[in-house]
């Protein structure tokens, strides 16, 4: 799975932490933008509670949560069979299950299914063609089903069940978010909503597919399955394995069988139906298949294409050819999380997956990204599976380090290491407020495994791990570990012993600082040259009442006298020196010099240093690493010349980061620097460097780029325009004002956002206010909630109060009823813009405050205050 529904929220909340309520993020927050050598500043947090005289306990430090073990195996399920129908008008599913089932070890005379609030019809035992009823209980959630007789573990039974499932009809317990978690989704069931497609589908991870078919919905299960789907003629449909047969009905439907003979955990079924657009695709005689609405059918290879390459690639890697019978792609609307692994049948939330032509160009590596990562859980989830969530790292850390490993094949080391950025920023970010193992068998609810340890964290722990043992082993290892596994539940033990088998090591060490314990080094290294020796000291500062001292292998490498040499040491104690004789004063020092560590280090370092690492970089990190500690210097003309020179890198990402350094530039080269600037604006390849750079010329301040802006409207990226109008907003002219108002009926999000802005802060007319009404419906949720809805509030005060009814009304309903938490969050944000002066607004904001369910909504909204 990737990208939860709270990690939006997370994000929601982090901006809320980071900026007064008022505050216009116009754009999405930027990612990775965090030195991965530079301090952290913590995020506010309140005071820690104190225990005793000495020992105060971190906030990150969880309540004491309950221990989660795997699940006891009464049964294994053998083979699942579902003939299912849908009822769009009642959102109901109409179905019938024949589950194979066979005692795991002990004689069982029960059978105990999780099935979801169905209204059961029958249980029948199935012996060859006849049927007979079985007494059962059924409490909503699980049914106990009474076997004829004993069975014991060498005897198979066969059991049918017909119910009704009525996803929507679940008991709601605890909070709203629990609505993300029903099992089975109907989009547009009546057709009522425009510009959207009626569609069916499925989410089981973790544990709900049991809302829609009877099943032991645990991970410690696999099965055979068969889904035979009755649809509308004109509707597709897609289920995991191959479509087995299709036949029409008399009744004018037709009925889809999908059979999968390799078996798989229950929550990894999945159901999709709609109106599809088939793109074909295949690798090595398998279907490959990209199911996409029908007016992205000509961008779906731009966005999956390489997904045969990728599966050539991993599968020659892992020395495990990719063994399921087809692999299929589908975008679908409303998805409750960013992608989902379902084996052989991968679901997409369509926005992270469809664009137009015109946006290509700036979607970046993330759905490549996503493709890669649900594609790598073919091996690492669905064909070894962790046997309970609490393994869950088995899954999710792999696939997120597959990400880095496209990257690193496809695009090269440069490309390998912003990945690395990115993510390792990423874990850091939480770890502020959350330090847990990251195999851990205490947790509330298996939702909160999906986190950026089991993600970023597990992944960098993964690639210490390469780096510790080597390419061969590590990947010698993985085929052990998918061979010895496969068709097979695993918890973390089995992971190490397949490294020790391979390398002969003893790794407990490593499993157990990594996996087991929280938290992580947090370095401060520094360094001094005397007597031809150059001392290196490093100290670990993490708390070690929580975290251990770690034993860290680590290369150091040292420029001295044009000689650069490598020094492998193992840091393994709290405050540790080493020593190297050197030719001569060493030009650079440098700790880490791979940039493999999953840490936190402050590394002493001079301006002379930096500069030095900056032109011997070996890799991005490095230079990016040199430009980010030099920004605030940039007005000194050696740091100006290395960003003017990193301008023209060859990396993008170093040259969007120069770009971003020069901002508020006040040194002695204006003229020179500014020409740089507009240079990239108007020819960098990349539409994220053209845009930084366009940012940045906007941020001097008084100075009219007009003519650069004016011809950035022009731009083929939406990225760019959207950085132009953005400008134009904080320096509007004439000329602008008429191409501006011709973006008008823009199809990207960026640009809108851009028009809400810019209307805001030089609007007023009735024209512009209509605009901002009508093209609401248009903004997705992240817009509305990130800009529009502020803006529009923002564009309301310029206007007489008499006239703001509409626009009041419509943020004061979408405040109170919005179906997204986010987009009440973005309506309420405007009223609180409105308020400033129209007071009478307050005791709404009360009124919708008390009456807000949602727990994570009041929590923001306690902030606002
Ligand atoms: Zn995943």
């Amino acid at each position: 799975m990737k990208y939860s529904v709270l990690g939006i929220l997370g994000l929601v909340f982090a901006s809320l932490l980071e900026a007064p309520a008022q505050a216009v993020k116009p754009t999405k927050p930027p990612t990775g933008k965090d030195a991965v050598s530079k301090k952290i500043d913590p995020a506010p947090q309140p005071a820690p509670p104190v225990v005793s005289t000495t020992l105060v306990v971190p906030s990150w430090l969880p309540p004491t949560n309950p221990v989660q073990p795997a699940a006891t195996i009464a049964h294994d399920l053998l083979d699942t069979k579902l003939d299912v129908r849908f009822d769009w008008g009642r959102q109901w599913l109409l179905g019938t299950a024949t589950l194979t089932v066979r005692p795991h070890f002990y004689p069982q005379t029960q059978l105990v299914l999780d099935a979801k609030g169905f209204d059961i019809k029958s249980v029948r035992l199935v012996t060859g063609n006849k049927e007979k009823n079985l007494t059962y209980n059924y409490d909503r959630k699980k049914i106990t089903v009474n076997l004829d007789r004993q069975y014991p573990r060498t005897e198979s039974c066969e059991v049918r069940i017909q119910y009704v499932a009525k996803p929507n009809e679940l008991e709601v317990s605890g909070s709203d978010a629990i609505r993300e978690d029903k099992g089975l989704y109907f989009i547009n069931p009546a057709g009522t909503e425009k510009n959207k497609p009626r569609q069916v589908w499925t989410q089981g991870e973790t544990e709900s597919n049991s809302c829609w078919f009877p099943t032991i919905d645990r991970p410690n299960q696999r099965m055979t399955q068969e889904v035979s789907l009755t649809v509308e003629a004109e509707l597709k449909t897609l289920s995991n394995g191959i479509l087995v047969s299709s036949r029409k009905n008399n009744d004018g439907t037709r009925t889809d069988t999908w059979r999968q003979n390799l078996p798989h955990a229950p929550y990894l079924t999945m159901l999709a139906v709609g109106n599809f657009a088939v793109v074909s695709d295949t690798w090595r005689g398998k279907a490959v298949d990209y199911y996409v609405d029908p007016r992205f059918s000509n961008t779906a290879k731009a966005v999956f294409g390489r997904t045969p390459e990728m599966m050539e690639f991993f599968s020659k890697k892992l020395g495990v050819d990719f063994p399921w019978e087809k692999y299929a792609q589908v975008a679908v609307h409303d998805f409750v999380t960013g992608a989902m692994e379902n084996t052989t049948a991968v679901t997409f939330a369509q926005n992270i997956v469809q664009f137009t032509a015109r946006e290509l160009p700036d979607i970046g590596y993330e759905p490549e990204a996503t493709v890669a990562h649900e594609l790598f859980h073919h091996w690492f989830g669905n064909y070894v599976t962790a046997e309970s969530w609490a393994n869950l790292p088995l899954n999710e850390s792999f696939a997120d380090y597959s990400e880095y490993l496209w990257a690193e094949y496809k695009y090269g080391t440069d490309a390998a290491a912003l990945v690395q950025q990115q993510k390792l920023s990423k874990y850091l970010d939480e770890a502020q407020n959350k330090r847990e193992p990251l195999v851990r068998y205490r947790y509330a609810k298996h939702e909160d495994m999906f986190d950026a340890h089991s993600y970023e964290k597990g992944a960098r722990v993964l690639h210490m791990l390469r780096k510790l043992v080597g390419d061969d082993a590590f990947f010698t290892a993985l085929n052990r570990y998918l061979t010895q596994n496969k068709f097979s539940s695993s918890e973390i033990a089995e992971l190490r012993v397949a490294f020790e088998e391979t390398t002969g090591e003893d790794l407990m060490w490593f499993f157990d600082q990594w996996f087991l314990q929280r938290g992580h080094p947090e370095l401060k290294v520094s360094h001094s040259f005397a007597g031809g020796q150059v001392s290196l000291r490093v100290q670990q500062q993490q708390d070690s009442t929580f975290s251990p001292i770690y034993r860290l292998p680590v290369t150091i490498t040292i420029w001295s006298n044009n000689q650069v040499t490598d020094y492998r040491v193992v840091v393994n104690k709290a405050d540790q020196t080493f020593r190297f004789t050197v030719p001569q004063r060493p030009s650079l020092v440098k700790f880490d010099s791979e940039s493999q560590l999953l840490a936190q280090i402050d590394e002493e370092r001079t301006q002379e240093e930096l500069l030095f690492q900056f032109s011997h970089a070996r890799n991005y990190l490095q230079k990016y690493e040199a430009i980010d500690l030099l920004r605030s210097k940039n007005g000194e003309l050696a740091v100006s010349g290395m960003l003017r020179n990193a301008l023209s890198d060859r990396f993008w990402a170093v040259r969007q980061a120069a770009a971003g350094a020069l901002r508020r530039y006040r040194g002695p080269e204006g003229n020179a620097v500014r020409q740089e600037l507009r240079r990239v604006v108007t020819s960098d390849k990349k539409s994220q460097v053209r845009a930084a750079a366009l940012a940045t010329l906007a941020a001097f301040p008084n100075e009219d780029f007009g003519s650069t802006y004016l011809a950035a409207l022009n731009d083929s990226s939406y990225r760019v325009v959207s950085a132009a109008v953005q400008a134009l907003a904080k320096t509007p002219t004439v000329d602008a004002r008429d191409k501006i108002n011709a973006l008008q009926e823009t199809t990207s999000q960026e640009v809108l956002q851009a028009l809400s802005v810019y209307y805001s802060l030089n609007g007023s007319t009735t024209e512009q206010y209509q605009w901002f009404l009508r093209r609401l419906p248009d903004a997705t949720e992240e817009t509305l909630y990130s800009g529009y809805l502020p803006n529009f509030a923002t564009f309301m005060l310029r206007i007489p109060t008499i006239e703001r009814e509409k626009g009041v009304q419509r943020l004061e309903g979408l405040a109170r009823s919005a179906p997204s938490s986010i987009v009440r969050l973005g309506a309420y944000r405007g009223l609180s813009i409105l308020a400033t002066n129209m007071p009478v607004l307050k005791a709404t904001m009360q009124d919708i405050r008390n009456k807000e369910k949602d727990e994570q909504v009041k929590a923001f909204y306690a902030l606002m205050q």
